[in-house]
């Protein structure tokens, strides 16, 4: 392949750091990967961060360039041999094939401070290097950079409304960091030339395989034609990535006097056995709570960029509830959900605990439920009392399950979504129509709403109301799961295995 041809955007150049093979599949076989809804979410996410920020820096002489890449470099050059100074969004720069889209570039004291724009919380590693590329491309292009920055979320800060999101970003100052990095981006460049124009790297599986970002080969690359595919045993993924390369596909290829943590022997023993193992524990626990119980999940929203006054970026907030009380005789459901697109944390938030009541175990799984307890908390703080009254009565549910139980096809996880088939295989997550996991009600309940960050249009009533009976089903399902999960262990004779 001539080097000419070999075009490679700044993100082409971080895959090619996390893995060359992982750059060689998104060019030649892109149709091997799987984008996680996550991921997807995230990067939508990171649109509307970049809308924001061409907000805060721009002037009413900003320019932003637009379209196509080839578009988007004559303009650029276009501006700069005119003589630009004012604040260019999206300008786009190529040297040695490499291509850029630069975030933010202000003009000062005849050169350009040069602003990477990240939806994370943070500075990362990879940031850096990724500002390295930028500034490498920029100044071999001829502009004079007198600084780059990498700006990211806040998350300390609290939206006030109107629009007004002075204080949303942190900037930080990385030109020494990134000078310095410059040979690196040479050698990046090299290495990722040959992974593009060679045969497909040679790369084992391993850490780097979730970090910094979860790839999106991974179905293809780890073992998953095997009964109980190796990264079911969970734990270290540098050492499960040794055990692939020993020729290890399968939890049952691994010789369990390899493995030194006590959840993976675990895994194994009860796999390599092939039924469940039930500990006596979750019984006694669980039939010891005493009544009325109550079975408590929300589902929440959490935005990079805050549209409800009071809340912060990415601040988990609950938009939902289902709650199950449950006596010695009888059990009934209630729920929450306003889908008006007014913030609704408020009388969400009394609902609760006008249900809830002042009595009686609030059971949740994991302690995510605590965690959106305590940020209503926040952002109603009148209400702080009775809603510690409630966080004080949590039982979590996920210890007393990961204790006292493991089934072969759970696959190392602990997750309500993998326990319920095993206990209750007439219940599935994958069988309930349209919204399936948390992710997917997030993006419900923002498109009910009209917010949604890929929304052309607000939704038709007819749309609107489909989600609506989504949304409720799935969380009534998750505490109609949780009811079961109890009920499983309180009915348990006390034998070990099941
Ligand atoms: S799954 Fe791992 S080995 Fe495969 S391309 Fe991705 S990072 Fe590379």
């Amino acid at each position: 392949m001539a080097r000419s041809a070999l075009y490679l955007s700044k993100s082409r150049l971080i895959s090619a750091w996390q893995c060359p093979k992982k750059l060689h599949l998104e060019k030649h076989f892109p149709e091997l990967g799987k984008v996680s809804r996550q991921t997807e979410a995230l990067i939508e996410a990171g649109h509307r961060v970049g809308a924001v920020a061409q907000t805060l820096y721009g002037g009413a002489d900003a320019v932003a360039v637009r379209f196509d890449f080839r578009t988007m470099l004559a303009e650029t050059q276009a501006l700069i041999d005119g003589g630009a100074d004012f604040p260019l969004f999206e300008a786009s720069f190529r040297f040695e094939g490499v291509l850029v889209r630069v975030d933010v570039m202000l003009p000062d004291a005849g050169g350009w401070r040069v602003i990477e724009v990240k939806s994370s919380t943070s500075v990362k590693d990879y940031h850096v290097l990724d500002c390295a590329i930028q500034d490498w491309v920029l100044r071999n292009s001829g502009i004079k950079v007198l600084s780059v920055s990498l700006a990211h979320i806040n998350n300390q800060f609290i939206y006030q409304g109107d629009g007004n999101f002075d204080g949303l970003f942190l900037e930080h100052d990385l030109t020494d960091e990134v000078r310095l990095l410059e040979p690196r981006v040479v050698e990046l460049l090299a290495k990722a030339r040959v992974a593009v124009g060679g045969p497909m790297p040679e790369v084992n599986v391993g850490a780097h395989c979730s970090s910094p970002f979860a790839c999106q080969f991974s179905a293809h690359c780890w073992p998953h034609d095997t009964r109980y595919p190796i990264r079911g045993l969970g734990g270290n993924q540098a050492k499960l990535g040794e055990f692939v390369a020993l020729g290890c596909r399968d939890i049952l290829d691994v010789d369990e006097n390899s493995l030194t943590s006590a959840t993976q022997r675990r895994i194994h023993r009860v796999t390599s056995k092939g039924e469940a193992e039930i500990l006596d524990g979750a019984r006694g626990v669980l039939t010891a709570l005493p009544y009325p119980r109550y079975y408590l999940d929300f589902e929440t929203i959490a935005p990079a960029v805050p549209f409800w006054r009071g809340t912060r970026p990415f601040q988990a907030i609950p938009v939902q509830w289902s709650v199950h009380i449950e006596d010695e005789s009888a059990i009934r459901h209630d729920e929450f959900l306003d889908l008006s697109g007014a913030a609704p944390m408020r009388a969400l938030a009394e609902r609760l605990i006008a249900v809830l009541g002042d009595s009686g175990p609030v059971l949740m799984y994991t302690n995510y439920e605590q965690q959106v307890l305590n940020n209503l908390i926040e952002i109603c703080d009148d209400l702080a009392a009775p809603l510690r009254a409630i966080v004080a009565r949590l039982f979590d549910l996920h210890p007393v399950v990961r204790d006292n139980y493991y089934h072969p096809e759970m696959l190392g996880s602990w997750s309500i979504k993998a326990v319920l088939p095993c206990i209750a295989p007439h219940m599935s997550y994958a069988a309930l129509d349209g919204i399936q996991e948390g992710t997917a009600a997030s993006e419900g309940f923002l498109e009910a709403i009209g917010l949604a960050d890929n929304a052309a249009a607000p939704p038709t009533a007819a749309r609107k109301a489909e989600l609506r009976e989504q949304l409720l089903r799935y969380c009534r399902f998750d505490t109609e799961a949780m009811v079961e999960i109890v009920r499983f262990f309180s009915s348990m004779s006390g034998e070990r295995n099941a």
